[in-house]
């Protein structure tokens, strides 16, 4: 056993209010019974990249806390926004009423988004957009006369998030297998993911014959197919998977020519995460339905949006008596304080040169990892924009993974926490997707922590179930 200690120095106030927790809460994606040896941490202030827990100790937030923050905690920009917002108008019903801060968002939003993209349905989280995609794309089949569109078809290792439908179009084991039979049945294309490309193929070639078998599968089916659902570039909770955007340019002609919606989900890559504003840029499409969320309040507050065309709109725009309409809505759908935070983070996108300055971070974070090329136990540095992904393995040269009840990425993570770096790797992939305010001194600590740890997750045997 390659047991760490936890993080040593909890003082009297901090171990109280972790006793507390563990008395009542339940985290997300926790196995609860790990916290018997694993450190909650009380985070009590965030400022730019850092936590700060009850103690005082910080933690460079390379994750961007699960990929929602973008300008840094506490970003004064946006929260001045919410702080005047609440002092005007919380939240009011979007059904019947409206307010300028969602007139605007949604202006803006169809500004900025790709193509055709004009329409804007507001909801609270990432998994509900994409409910909202599913429902409004077979809707839209069904009130233009073709009820049999009644299908999915996904990308293996892909994500869409956690309710039901959701769930049912994403394809990642740990997450899906147990609600297996609550579950609509989906057809799967296999993922362009060139992490699984021949030796000697680039990215392009390989991301390109992956449009074969999806060719065949919408060939054979598209007759009952709605809507085919990617994430654009980046399987991100597939292990931060990677592919080229000739994918996206050949999958968007395939939908054309076999008559399915496209659905892009682009709730953790959006926002510039990519390189581009939006990830279907790089390959200049524009998709029939657009899911954002996460960066979309620059990580302050729950909300997300699904983007349509004016022709999906106007199918279901009739009488009322014709029973067409969408009527799907949620309790805090256009929440007047999301939407101030969002046209704040807009605002900086606006008003600063946040792209061509994430280009420069990007190449830092690059070279900060230079000395894995050659690593032992590291397969793969693969990086789209500001995402770069280390794929720790057993064997360098056949890739043969480390077995998942060793938890590899665990030992990283325990040995990022010691050292002041928050790092959640996915399984065997340990991976930094930071907040646009990191400095280049602070890349090269995040850097050298996320080295120093897979060295010695590596160099150790395993945790063990
Ligand atoms: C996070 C995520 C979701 C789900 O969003 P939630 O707000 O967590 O429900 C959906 N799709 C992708 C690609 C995501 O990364």
């Amino acid at each position: 056993m390659n047991m760490i200690p936890p993080v040593p120095g909890g003082t009297q106030r901090q171990q109280e209010l972790v006793r507390r927790d563990l008395a009542h809460l339940w985290h997300p994606c926790t196995q609860m019974k790990d916290h018997e040896s694993l450190p909650l941490i009380p985070i009590r202030r965030g400022e730019g990249v850092w936590l700060e827990d009850c103690e005082g100790r910080r933690y460079l937030d390379a994750i961007s806390s699960w990929w929602v923050n973008l300008f840094g905690h506490t970003c004064p920009r946006i929260a001045g926004a919410i702080a005047e917002q609440a002092g005007e108008l919380e939240q009011v019903i979007l059904a019947g009423f409206t307010h300028e801060g969602a007139v605007r968002l949604a202006e803006r939003l169809a500004d900025l988004a790709p193509g055709p993209l004009s329409r804007c349905f507001f909801a609270d989280n990432g998994s509900s957009a994409v409910e909202v995609a599913l429902k409004m794309s077979f809707h839209y089949w069904r009130n233009t006369g073709r009820p049999e569109k009644r299908r999915f078809v996904n990308l293996s290792n892909s994500y869409h998030g956690e309710t039901l439908g959701a769930l049912a179009v994403g394809d990642v084991a740990l997450y899906k297998e147990t609600y297996a039979p609550l579950l609509m049945e989906v057809f799967t294309a296999p993922s362009p993911d060139c992490y699984l490309r021949e030796p000697g193929a680039d990215w392009e070639e390989h991301s390109r014959r992956m449009l074969g078998p999806m060719r065949g599968l919408l060939e054979r089916h598209h007759r009952e197919v709605c809507a085919v659902i990617v994430e654009p570039l980046v399987q991100c909770a597939g292990n931060m998977r990677m592919y080229h955007p000739a994918y996206l340019a050949g999958l968007r002609a395939l939908c054309d020519e076999y008559g399915v919606h496209l659905i892009a989900d682009e709730i953790a890559v959006g926002f510039g995460r990519t390189g581009t504003l939006f990830a279907c840029e790089q390959a200049g499409i524009a998709p029939d339905f657009l899911c954002l969320s996460k960066g979309l309040t620059g990580g302050f507050l729950p909300l997300s949006v699904t983007l349509t065309t004016e022709e999906v709109y106007q199918a279901f725009y009739d009488d009322y008596e014709n029973l067409t309409a969408f009527l799907h809505s949620h309790s805090y759908t256009g929440n007047a304080l999301g939407c101030a935070a969002a046209n704040a983070t807009l605002d900086i996108f606006d008003d600063e040169p946040v792209l061509e300055r994430n280009r420069e971070l990007a190449a830092r974070m690059r070279s900060a990892v230079a000395p894995l090329e050659d690593h032992p136990h590291v397969a793969e540095v693969r990086q789209t924009g500001m995402i770069l992904a280390i794929e720790m393995a057993r064997d360098r040269e056949t890739r043969e993974p480390y077995p998942w009840q060793e938890r590899r990425g665990l030992a990283v993570y325990r040995h990022g926490l010691e050292r002041g770096v928050l790092l959640r790797p996915l399984g065997n992939v340990v991976y930094f997707m930071p907040p646009y305010v990191i400095t280049p001194e602070e890349i090269e600590l995040m850097a050298q922590v996320a080295m120093e740890g897979i060295d010695r997750a590596t160099s150790a045997p395993g945790e063990g179930p």
